[in-house]
């Protein structure tokens, strides 16, 4: 395995020079590649027009396509690409079909915009949404998962890497589970998709939901989706347009069948090019080289944390990746980030708002977020750690 050459990729990386950008997980810098390829086609717009441009552009467009067919080891036919990752995981989502009695099993770290999504649908259609317990390390527990299937479960949904913490959870183990049960299983693969390799295959899901701006280093707003052929047929997205369906006759329309039944017509052709030659950047460097680094700097931001008088950690999982959680007694969260941003240090605060399940249950209201990629260096931790308020 060959390491990444940080030096280069910090080169093209113009935001490295002036932020020690420590907030991956919300929205990452991107390189210099993706950057020219969106203004790049912003101005062929300008010059020629956008609908030409789309015409003059579509190797490139279409190429998107292939770059995350590959990154997922699907096939093109099985990518959409949308507007962001929860759009995705909604088109697939409110897809599902429901009747009163019917189960959603779900974890702990769950996404707030997921959790809301099934509550409405508890809501509408009176469908049980069951939590699964964490195991010792705080990953969902694939044996209660196994234990809690019936026939009535619908749908296994959950967040492989939570957007508040370090947690990896065991996709491909809980895809064994949902496949054996012939159960539709849901990942949102959004802040694992360009720090951990994913195969669709291995982790047996039927549908993943992945954003553009975090890990990949794309474009805002933009987002993707994942749809097998073996569920694909059976989901009719709950908005239909022109592209995702064809008007057949006066009374009548038929779907398309590929992925692309999950997109709308019109969208972000600049954004869509640029999430291309982010994944392009991705499969170059390679996921393994990516994961490696990314893992070990956050050891090592974890390790300097833990040293600190009045500092704590909140990163949970056997396997634990690039997102740092931690307090500082005596200080607000957000305190903590505005002292780190005074810095130029960059976090997030991550809040009981966007994980009630999880930081409910753990009595935690919020923490300090500090999320590494590969282009970051020791020195930027090095900066975070000076730069935090001392525990009071
Ligand atoms: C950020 C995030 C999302 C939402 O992604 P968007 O692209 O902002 O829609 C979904 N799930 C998790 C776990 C996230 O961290």
């Amino acid at each position: 395995m060959t390491g990444i050459d940080v030096e280069r990729v910090r080169r093209d990386t113009a935001g490295a020079e002036r932020v020690a950008h420590l907030n991956n997980a919300g929205s990452a810098l991107p390189p210099r590649q993706v950057v020219d390829a969106v203004v790049g086609h912003l101005r062929l717009e300008e010059q020629i027009g956008g609908y030409e441009a789309a015409a003059e552009q579509e190797e490139r467009i279409e190429h998107t396509y292939d770059a995350l067919a590959r990154l997922l080891g699907a096939g093109r036919d099985d990518i959409a690409v949308v507007e962001n990752a929860t759009r995705a995981w909604d088109m697939a989502f409110y897809s599902l079909r429901w009747a009163p009695g019917d189960r959603i099993l779900t974890a702990r770290a769950e996404y707030a915009s997921n959790a809301v999504a099934f509550l409405q649908t508890a809501r509408r259609h009176g469908v049980r949404v069951d939590v699964v317990p964490d195991d010792e390390h705080g990953q969902l527990d694939v044996d209660a998962l196994r234990s809690m299937i019936d026939d009535r479960v619908r749908l296994v949904a959950v967040s492989h890497v939570p957007t508040q913490g370090g947690l990896v959870n065991p996709a491909a183990e809980i895809g064994r589970v949902a496949r054996e049960a012939g159960v539709v299983y849901l990942l949102d693969a959004c802040q694992s998709v360009g720090q951990i390799a994913l195969d669709v295959d291995e982790i047996g899901c039927d549908l993943l939901s992945g954003t553009g701006r975090k890990y990949l280093r794309g474009p805002r707003g933009t987002g993707f989706l994942y749809a097998s052929p073996r569920v694909r047929e059976e989901l009719e997205p709950p908005f239909l347009d022109l592209h995702s369906a064809s008007w057949t006759s006066s009374d009548s329309y038929v779907v398309r069948a590929d992925a692309r039944r999950f997109e709308t017509w019109e969208g972000n052709f600049a954004g869509k090019i640029g999430l291309g030659v982010a994944v392009d950047y991705a499969l170059a460097l390679g996921l393994p080289a990516i994961e490696a680094r990314v893992t070990a700097l956050a050891a090592t931001l974890r390790a300097r944390l833990r040293d600190l008088p009045g500092v704590h950690l909140h990163d949970r999982g056997a396997r634990q990746c690039g997102l740092v959680t931690f307090t500082v007694d005596g200080h607000d969260s957000h305190a903590v980030a505005s002292a780190l941003r005074a810095a130029r240090v960059n976090v997030s605060v991550t809040s009981a708002a966007y994980a009630r399940w999880d930081f409910g249950a753990r009595d935690l209201a919020s923490a300090v977020r500090a999320s590494v990629h590969y282009y970051n260096t020791d020195a930027e931790i090095d900066r975070l750690v000076s730069a935090l308020p001392q525990a009071g």
